[in-house]
């Protein structure tokens, strides 16, 4: 773990703080909190929060009940003070007197809860608030090479799921049904957490973020299955596949083709220098190609890493370059309404050499 949580991005974090002119960074518990600590803190109304001055200590600020929790935790083995507030005690003003002169400008973890931001923002009057996303983003975009080894240990966990998949889809059963066992099977092949599970067979695969619903599987449907979780080690994975339940309808056997070639071709198109953009077009361009354009109503992909979703976004109009280490994935779809669509998703990493695929499950259409 301590290869994976490394105690030099506390300084690495110190020195991007300063350089962004920010005066410190106070992060509430998620991904950044995380990424900079090892510290999975439980995100509640009772504030927790690492306050990281650029020219300044770093302090990890607790509730008093749960400064045991946090001393456990890797956070615990980090040369950082843990200082705990008081409960019914005011954990603004704690911050506030920690920062000592007020700061002209911090840095709030992207995804704090308003309450909390609202309530610094009344405990530091005359303090300009910034996203600490501006900080971060440059240390977390690109992952060490023991980051990329858990996000493959995660993606092969995943790929079991898939794996699995003939054990529980099949006609006359309910994507909810369905959807429950996949849960579980998330968990038994290695996460602690399911995030999502999308289980949408004919007509309900045409929107790409259905969950499931009680509609009874068809014989003759596609079934778009988009599926992930954490892990222990806090990384995520996330990869889909669309089965069909014996034949599918002819017009879809013709467009999940054309989506499997333009998978391939964003996947081919990763290596350093490329950019997102570039990598949505050669998705992009096959699908419009073949006169599909129109259904393929998102980006092609996301970053991923501690964070379900995070930067880069692999959408038309990001023109920043790829570089080795950044993790994403690439997901067309063809979704026609009404209907039936398809996805497929492979969570890829840039490395020096071109591509890493991380999934590695058959692309093929897969007949149940
Ligand atoms: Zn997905
Ligand atoms: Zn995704």
């Amino acid at each position: 773990m301590t290869d994976l949580y490394p105690a030099d991005r506390i300084t690495r974090a110190h020195k991007a703080t300063a350089d962004a002119g920010l005066d410190a960074l106070l992060l509430t518990p998620g991904a950044d909190l995380r990424y900079l600590t090892g510290y999975d803190a439980h995100a509640q109304e009772r504030l927790t929060c690492l306050v990281l001055q650029a020219s300044g200590p770093a302090t990890l600020v607790v509730p008093e009940l749960e400064k045991a929790a946090a001393e456990a935790s890797l956070a615990g083995a980090l040369d950082l003070p843990i200082a705990a507030w008081p409960e019914g005690g005011d954990a603004y003003a704690f911050v506030r007197d920690l920062l000592g002169t007020a700061p002209t400008r911090v840095g709030l973890s992207n995804r704090m809860w308003a309450e909390q931001a609202l309530a610094f923002r009344d405990a530091l009057p005359g303090t300009e608030l910034a996203l600490a996303g501006e900080v971060l983003r440059g240390l977390r975009i690109r992952k060490s090479a023991a980051e990329v080894e858990a996000l493959r240990e995660a993606a092969h966990a995943i790929d079991r799921v898939h794996a699995r998949m003939g054990e529980w889809l099949r006609a006359g059963r309910t994507e909810a049904e369905v959807g429950r066992d996949i849960a579980d099977a998330i968990i038994a092949e290695g996460h602690v957490s399911v995030s999502f599970v999308i289980v949408g067979c004919g007509p309900n695969g045409a929107s790409p973020h259905h969950a499931v619903s009680d509609r009874v599987i068809e014989p003759g449907d596609p079934v778009v299955v988009d599926i992930g979780g954490v892990r222990a080690d806090g990384y995520c994975s996330d990869e889909t596949r669309t089965y069909a339940i014996g034949e599918p309808p002819a017009e879809f056997r013709a467009y999940y083709e054309v989506l499997r070639a333009a998978q391939e071709a964003g996947v081919a198109a990763v290596r350093p220098g490329v950019t997102a953009h570039q990598v949505d077009a050669a998705c992009r361009n096959l699908i419009t190609a073949a006169g599909y354009g129109e259904y393929f109503i998102h980006r092609t992909g996301h970053g991923i890493g501690l964070d379900g979703h995070e930067e880069p976004w692999i959408i038309a109009g990001n023109d920043e370059p790829l570089e080795p280490g950044m993790a994403f994935s690439v997901e067309p779809g063809i979704y026609l309404p009404a209907r039936h669509g398809a996805r497929i998703e492979d969570i890829v990493v840039c490395a020096e050499s071109g591509v890493d695929r991380l999934n590695l499950a058959d692309r093929e259409l897969v007949i149940l």
